[in-house]
């Protein structure tokens, strides 16, 4: 592409690897994920607060997850 020096990557892509590393980041964030909601389903005691608490670390794990994996793998991909 013009006006782009070598070793510089264009907007096209850009946008590619950081498609590509979304989509890894969502299955590696889902599949940790999964094996933690499985733990909470088995571990955490049927009290609704401690249910509670489960969900939200299963959910905060998750974004945590997607968001570091998809910076990593934006800087693996390139
Ligand atoms: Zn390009």
């Amino acid at each position: 592409m013009e006006g782009v020096p070598p070793g510089e990557r264009c907007d096209n892509c850009r946008r590619e690897i950081s498609r590509r590393a979304a989509r890894i980041a969502r299955w590696v964030a889902m599949g940790s994920t999964a094996v933690l909601a499985l733990y909470v389903v088995l571990r955490v005691p049927e009290e609704p607060r401690a249910r509670v608490v489960g969900a939200a670390s299963v959910l905060i794990w998750y974004l945590l997850t997607s968001r570091m994996v998809r910076r990593i793998a934006q800087e693996w991909i390139k």
